[in-house]
Formats: structure tokens, sequence, C-alpha cells
């Protein structure tokens, strides 16, 4: 019955062996429960066993969550919750969400984060975002290249002020053998400490804001957390299995 709380409590001991073994602070690692595809009942129960991050990808389900949370007494405890928006987000949609989440991972382009930067000051919000990088140069995935991440986040830190330029975000690619996302991991914590560097240069401000470095998932985030990741995004090893069919 208490399966969601059992699974959260195992994985927050996998954080903090992982902690141990690199010598880090298991309080520098958050961990995102990430929701998607998932009944609120559940979210609930990941809630009362202590949960207070939620990652959801789609716009709709995640502002029907909120809404949920703000309207059905059934749900009226969860206000505190930081919701978390990861998944590929099209610019017409960044104005549902924009004043809504506390950070939005998935920011894969200059035109999106041109767009947050629109709706933010509409709104008179200022957003936290992270780049996605595509750390594996992967073909099918979203997000800016290595060789773009450090410029574009510069750039956007210059020239948006309802952005808060937070870190880097990436999902590295699927595998069966978790080591082997280890030197993509490696890669990121390297170009986030050289973004830091170069986000110094231009205001100390920015580099300090620069915090967040968002990757691991349910296979490998024993691995990244070793490599740097400040947050961890773990769906199956805390809901289990996804069910796309219904
Ligand atoms: C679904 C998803 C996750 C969680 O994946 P699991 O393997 O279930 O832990 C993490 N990050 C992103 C971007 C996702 O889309």
């Amino acid at each position: 019955m208490d399966t969601i709380k059992e699974n959260l409590a195992q994985v927050h001991e996998v954080i903090e062996t992982s902690c141990k073994k690199a010598g880090r602070n298991p309080k520098e690692v958050t961990l995102l429960a990430v929701s998607k595809t998932k009944p609120m009942e559940l979210l609930k129960e990941a809630y009362d066993a202590g949960e207070r991050y939620f990652g959801e990808n789609y716009v709709q389900e995640l502002t029907e969550k909120i809404r949920t949370v703000e309207e059905d007494a059934a749900f009226s405890s969860m206000q505190d919750i930081s919701w978390h928006m990861i998944g590929h987000l099209q610019r017409n949609k960044v104005k549902y969400i924009v004043d809504k989440v506390a950070l939005i991972h998935s920011v894969d382009s200059m035109r999106l984060a041109e767009q947050i930067e629109q709706d933010a000051g509409k709104k008179a919000v200022t957003a936290n975002i992270l780049l996605e990088v595509n750390i594996a140069g992967e073909e099918s995935k979203w997000g800016f290249t290595a060789g773009e991440a450090l410029e574009a986040a510069i750039a956007i830190a210059k020239d948006s002020p309802h952005i808060t330029v937070k870190g880097f975000m990436t999902s590295a690619p699927y595998t069966e053998d978790p080591e082997s996302n280890r030197v993509h991991f490696k890669a990121l914590k390297r170009l986030f400490e050289e973004t830091k560097e170069a986000l110094k240069k231009q205001d100390a401000a920015y580099a300090e804001a620069f915090d967040t470095l968002s990757m691991g998932m349910t296979g490998d985030y024993a691995v990244a957390i070793e490599e740097g990741a400040t947050m961890v995004r773990v769906g199956t090893g805390v809901f289990g299995a996804r069910d796309y069919s219904k």
C-alpha cells in the first residue's frame, strides 16, 4: 500500500549513498518526482510522504494538476508544491505556465527563451530557466549543442530582464548501463563550471544564480549525482512504470 512512500525512501537512500561516495552533502541534491501521466491520488501519496518537488512534461496536464490543487478540496493541502516543467515546450504555450512553475528545465532554443522573456514581462514575473543541452549530440534530441550552450546562457542572462538563467539540464541517452552515461554527465558538469566562470566575468550575480545542474533519471541518477547533479528527475523509480495506453 505504501509503495510510493517506500520507493521515495529508497531513492533518498540512493541519493545519500551516491553523495557519500562522491564526498558531497546530500542537501546539495534535490529529488524531482516526475509525475507525468500519474493521477493526483499518487501525487498526494508522494506529497504525504514528504515530497514537494514535482516535474511534469505536458502543459495541459501540468496546468490541470495545478488547478486541481487550487480548487479541489481533496488536494488543498498540497499548496506548497514546487512545480517544474521538464518536457519540450512550444512557444504558444509558454503563457499558460510561465507564472505557475518554479523552474522550466527544457529551454532548448533562443526563440523559446525570447518568448519566455516576453510572456514573463507581460505577467510581471521573473522566470527561472535551465538551458537544455544535448550533451551526447543525439540526432533525435532537443536542446542546445555543447558548443552553443555557454554563449546562449550569457546572451539570455544579458538580454532578458524577466529571466534568471539557473543552469543546465540534460537527458542522457537511454541505456541499460548507467556507467555509459558517466562521460556525458562529466562533460555537462565541466561545461556548467566553464559557463559559471564566463557568467562571472559578465556579472557576479549571473554566476551566483547559476547553481542548478539537472541530470539523471531513474536508470542513471546515482551516476549523475557522483558527477555533480544538483537535481535528479526520477519518475519510474518513484511512481512505477508509466502506462501511455490510457
Ligand atoms: C519522463 C522524464 C523523466 C523521468 O524518467 P524516468 O526514467 O521515469 O525516471 C525525467 N526527465 C525527463 C525530461 C522526462 O521526460
